[in-house]
């Protein structure tokens, strides 16, 4: 597997990913929201409508940040769009009872910003229907805007204006050297860890400590801890060098 590349300046490393956004007018104004701070790196997950960037309101919106939404590649998946990346947050509006590590806007950014060499993508979701728990659940953290709680969904663009403008302060301002997130080795990839969890499964399958007809929620549960952990590459190999062998000792 292609190991991701590093570049240390998070103007570089960092993308932002719309999922399945509603409103041409939502793309151009987060477009406009990553320019002012700075960013450039935008990918849409099947936008409602695919010709989205060519609207007069997407257009209207961008202003004069249509070079950053014209740049910007529509994929099918959140796999493909996250599959050169070695950190993605989940940016909701909604805490879920399954989810990754909570942590601030301000915090991630001081993390991300640090010389932590990750490829980080910050995920957002649907107008409407905000982030699968499918999405959630493959994104090493989850990231919630503090706002007034009678009224916490902030409109999408805005939610992408605060999380770049947090990365900008801290990559710009007196940002800690620091990895609180405490990677050692190379960061774990998206991808990775998702075939990683496959192969686990198969192995718990096969020894039949999980009930594929009645699964509950082992899986979400381990995923959950696995997640606190930060998984590094060597770390993902191991795991699945145990998965490996379970299922070759239950052929002999
Ligand atoms: N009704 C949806 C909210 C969608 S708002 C829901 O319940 O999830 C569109 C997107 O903006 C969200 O998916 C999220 O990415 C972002 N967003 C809006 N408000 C937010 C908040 N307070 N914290 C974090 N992200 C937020």
């Amino acid at each position: 597997m292609n190991q991701p590349q590093i570049d240390t300046s998070l103007f570089k490393r960092l993308r932002v990913v719309l999922v399945e956004t509603s409103r041409p007018g939502n793309i151009g104004a987060a477009a406009r929201a990553m320019k002012t701070m700075g960013f450039s790196d935008l990918v849409l997950v099947n936008p409602r409508f695919e010709n989205a960037m060519e609207q007069d309101e997407a257009i209207a919106f961008a202003s004069g940040a249509q070079d950053v939404m014209a740049a910007a590649r529509i994929v099918g998946s959140i796999s493909e769009a996250l599959a050169d990346c070695n950190f993605a947050a989940a940016v909701s509006a909604r805490l879920r009872e399954f989810s990754p590590p909570i942590v601030t806007p301000r915090s991630l950014a001081r993390q991300l910003a640090g010389d932590c060499g990750l490829n980080a993508a910050l995920v957002f979701g649907n107008e409407r229907f905000g982030l699968p728990n499918e999405v959630v659940e493959k994104c090493n953290v989850l990231i919630n805007i503090p706002a007034n709680p009678d009224y916490s969904s902030l409109n999408l663009a805005q939610a992408v204006q605060v999380l770049t403008y947090e990365c900008r302060i801290a990559a710009t301002g007196d940002a800690p050297g620091s990895t609180d997130i405490g990677f050692h080795g190379q960061a774990a990839g998206v991808v990775q860890i998702e075939r990683m969890y496959a192969h686990l499964e198969q192995a718990l399958i096969a020894i039949e400590f999980l009930d594929a007809d009645n699964p509950k929620k082992l899986m979400p549960r381990l995923k959950r801890l696995l997640s606190r952990t930060q998984l590094e590459v060597e770390e993902v190999n191991i795991l699945r060098g145990i998965a490996k062998q379970i299922l070759s000792f239950r052929e002999k």
